[in-house]
């Protein structure tokens, strides 16, 4: 230490010290400004900032050298070898770029004490060529302890220099980098020089190769020029990044994304908002300069991970470390989904990208109840119950089990439907999904749509289906409030077991709706389990809705009439009706194959094939009687039904007031308004409208009111009970009341006995229509009351004819 103090006290210029000092301290300032860069940057950027780094610390250390040499006063004369001095700059300019490279772009901790110490041994090497190149008349001799020393003291503040420097990413601990790079170049070399002792040796001559002391300062302002240089390029640089940065800055920081992006230190370089937020963690830990594991650290200590910290970096760095991309979706504590993705990037740096897809799991979560939940009640739908199904079924077909279909109706759903709309229907159909889903006791259920339910009945069959049934009928034994109406729901329940009932799904379901179609055809409210026969009908149905399309074509249809009479007076006309002579069935009744033509729209052919057929015959008749004829609710839904009708009358020639068309109220129920206007039409061409089967449906009175009906026929049930029930009587008797309030003919159909016609009489009822009158038969049976005269044949045949009253 002594030898290191005399050495600067006695044989330096100080003035010339002080300059190498800040010589030293602004080349420091440049190498490490360019050494932060270099880190700042990728690719051939980056190796052209590392060469520049390399190249300011390099004649950084050799100005400073060279200009304490300068200041280092001898008594004897000196030079310097050029060789030595230029290999000297190359050594120095290597070996500091070597440092800086190690402390840039090694990924590991050790990473920048080691390059800064690598840049402390460059300046150990330059001093010890430089004083190499050193020709003095004398012999130079060395103070080992002290050589050794310098050496130590290079590379401990070299190392503390890019610590601080990489570490701590501020302008201040870019100063403080600055000044123990300095530290370490000065301190080395004035220890050094304490190491050096000159004993003066004429003998000895200075090369003639050598730099006098005035080119060496030749050259040191050379190389103190090109720092300036460079230094000068840095801070050029570095405000145009400083200005891109801030665009990079605000473009990152108005990310969706979170982003954040590590260099092959494993130090963060970018890191966003977004990311900070995202995770919840501290913007003071999570900022460009911290490590991997801190930010991993403070991502668990936030609750944002929930691996081995240690566990998780080590296979990220390892996927990157491969060039591999790697993605997953993180949970984190408050229920969001996060999705990242690490990419690495050319130069060995990665970034990851995170998005919160909350909000799109959320609506792939939605579309995808909606592709298996019915809108409506939010049971499973068709969909769902399909794959249910086939997963049922393989597991019962493994397993040898049994289980059960269930196919559920809702009975009269349609009528409620239709009278009260549609948003009654619907809070209906809500409310009795929901009872029956309580009853299924979670038993899957979907609903198929419409008013048409399943449900997937495992265990023991068939008691539990029937269980499961017992339940259902139980849930809708009680009236459902719907404000402002009370409505019971009734069911039809049709069940089919595997593998008695069908081996496949389609079997299954096929049979259990046949089962529920016999329940609802039986009277509805009842269960019934699938046979065979059930089967048998089901495809004797499809099989007469196929011989029914031919029917017109072959002559099988044809048209009976049914005479009407004014009570105590003569017959006013007669009700059209359709009958189907099959060939190999016989006569087939109307109640029997009008539904099924209803069903597959034959009835629209069949309809006016009927109207044709019975205007014609009305037309042809020699008395102007009446001719009533039926019309299906179908007729009313497509095509133009009035011009067919008024092409019909033209046709014909019937005059439109012989003509009368019955309706039921279903031809009101569904389209009103289109019902409505077609009426109108037919009730404009002369026609007259008769409200058939009056009673039977759940709003007859409301749609008397919607439209200037002509006649009102009190349904046939109605008289049927006449004699056994008051309440018959009651209903009779009131709408006989309503007619001659609204001033409407009431008609009384189905009028079999006498008993009957009395009370009608008694209540003054317009006319009646029934076989105590006459059967619906082919219209010779009534020739004389049509004014045709009668075949003897027909006498023969004349059916009871009785007037009424
Ligand atoms: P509806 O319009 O109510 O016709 C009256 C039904 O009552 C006829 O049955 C008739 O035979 C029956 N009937 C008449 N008097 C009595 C009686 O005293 N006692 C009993 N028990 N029954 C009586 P039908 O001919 O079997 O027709 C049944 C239903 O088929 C008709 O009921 C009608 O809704 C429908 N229908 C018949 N012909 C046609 C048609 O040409 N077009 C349409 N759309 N429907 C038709
Ligand atoms: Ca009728
Ligand atoms: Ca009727």
């Amino acid at each position: 230490m002594f030898r290191v103090l005399t050495c600067l006290e006695g044989e330096h210029d100080w003035r010339l010290v002080v300059l190498a000092g800040a010589v030293c301290f602004l080349a420091s300032l440049t190498a490490i400004s360019l050494l932060l860069r270099t880190r700042a940057t990728l690719g051939n950027t980056r190796a052209l900032w590392l060469v520049t780094a390399g190249v300011a610390s390099g004649c950084g250390i050799w100005a400073t050298h060279f200009i304490a040499m300068l200041a280092y006063q001898p008594a004897v004369p000196i030079g310097f070898d050029i060789g030595l001095t230029a290999l000297s700059l190359v050594v120095a300019i290597v070996i500091a770029g070597a440092g800086v490279a190690v402390a840039v772009l090694v990924p590991a901790g050790w990473a920048a004490p080691s390059g800064g110490a690598i840049l402390g041994g460059g300046v150990a090497s330059m001093h010890y060529l430089g004083m190499w190149a050193l020709q003095v008349p004398g012999r130079v001799t060395w103070a080992l302890d002290l050589v050794a020393a310098s050496i130590v003291l290079g590379m401990l503040f070299g190392a503390a220099a890019l610590v601080v420097a990489v570490r701590f990413n501020t302008f201040r601990a870019k100063l403080a980098a600055a000044v123990l790079l300095t530290l370490a170049i000065v301190s080395h070399h004035f220890t050094a020089m304490g190491a050096v002792e000159i004993v003066s040796d004429p003998t000895r001559i200075i090369d003639r190769f050598s730099l006098s002391p005035e080119a060496l300062a030749l050259a040191i302002a050379n190389a103190a020029l090109l720092i300036l240089g460079l230094s000068l390029a840095s801070a050029f640089s570095d405000s145009r990044l400083r200005h891109k940065d801030r665009q990079f800055a605000a473009a990152v920081n108005n990310m969706s994304q979170g982003v954040v992006m590590f260099d092959t230190a494993e130090r963060l370089v970018v890191c966003n908002r977004r990311y900070v937020e995202m995770y919840g963690l501290s913007a003071d830990v999570v900022k460009p300069g911290c490590t991997l594991r801190d930010l991993i650290r403070n991502r668990r200590e936030t609750g944002s991970l929930d691996r081995d910290p240690e566990q998780y970096r080590a296979e990220l760095l390892s996927a990157m470390a491969q060039g591999k991309t790697i993605s997953w979706i993180v949970e984190t504590p408050d229920g969001r989904a996060i999705s990242v993705i690490n990419r690495p990037i050319p130069g060995g740096d990665w970034v990851g990208t995170h998005e919160d897809i909350t909000e799109r799991k959320r609506a792939e979560a939605r579309i995808a109840h909606m592709a298996h939940h019915d809108a409506l009640t939010g049971l499973p739908n068709r969909a769902a119950f399909t794959e249910r199904l086939s997963s049922t079924l393989e597991k019962a077909a493994a397993d040898g089990d049994s289980f059960a279909i269930l196919c559920v109706d809702l009975d009269r759903f349609k009528e409620v439907n239709d009278v009260f709309g549609h948003s009654v229907g619907d809070a209906l159909l809500c409310e009795i999904s929901r009872r029956l889903q309580a009853a299924a006791e979670g038993t899957f259920l979907a609903r198929l749509g419409g008013d048409e339910f399943t449900l997937i009945s495992e265990g023991p069959q068939p008691a539990t289906a029937e269980a499961l049934t017992e339940r259902l009928f139980a849930a809708l034994a009680s009236d459902i409030d719907l404000g402002t109406h009370q409505v019971r729901a009734g069911l039809s329940v049709g069940v089919s077991i595997f593998p008695q009932d069908g081996e496949d799904a389609a079997t299954l379901l096929i049979n259990a709706d046949a089962a529920m179609y016999r329940s609802k055809t039986e009277g509805r409210g009842a269960v019934r389990f699938f046979e065979p026969d059930m089967d048998k009908r089901l495809r004797d149905r499809r099989a007469l809705q196929h011989d029914l399309r031919s029917a017109i074509a072959h002559g099988e249809l044809s048209v009976h009439y049914q005479p009407q009479a004014v009570i105590g007076g003569a017959i006013a006309g007669f009700e059209a009706l359709i009958r189907w002579h099959h060939p190999a069935h016989g006569m087939v009744p109307p109640a029997a194959f009008i539904p099924i033509a209803e069903e597959s729209g034959i009835i629209i052919p069949i309809g006016e094939w009927i109207l044709r057929e019975a205007c014609r015959e009305a037309a042809s008749w020699p008395h102007p009687l009446q001719v009533a004829i039926n019309l299906s609710p179908i007729q009313f839904r497509h095509g133009d039904l009035a011009a067919l009708v008024h092409a019909v009358l033209l046709e014909t020639g019937l005059a439109p007031h012989r003509l009368e068309l019955e309706i039921t109220e279903g031809v009101l129920i569904g389209d009103f308004d289109r019902a409505l206007s077609i009426l109108r039409r037919l009730k404009a061409l002369g026609v007259r409208i008769a409200m058939d089967d009056f009673g039977t449906g759940y709003s007859s009175l409301s749609y008397l009111q919607s439209f200037p009906f002509d006649k009102i026929k009190i349904d046939r049930s109605f008289i049927a009970k006449l004699d056994a029930n008051n309440h018959s009587a009651a209903i009779i008797r009131a709408v006989i009341g309503l007619g001659r309030g609204l001033n409407l003919p009431v008609v009384a159909e189905g009028v079999e006995t006498e008993a009957q016609l009395a009370f009608l009489s008694r209540e003054s009822c317009d006319e009646i229509q029934g076989f105590l009158i006459g059967r619906p038969l082919p219209i010779a049976a009534y020739a004389e009351i049509v004014g045709r005269p009668p075949s003897i044949q027909e006498i023969a045949a004349r059916p009871p004819l009785r007037q009424a009253g």
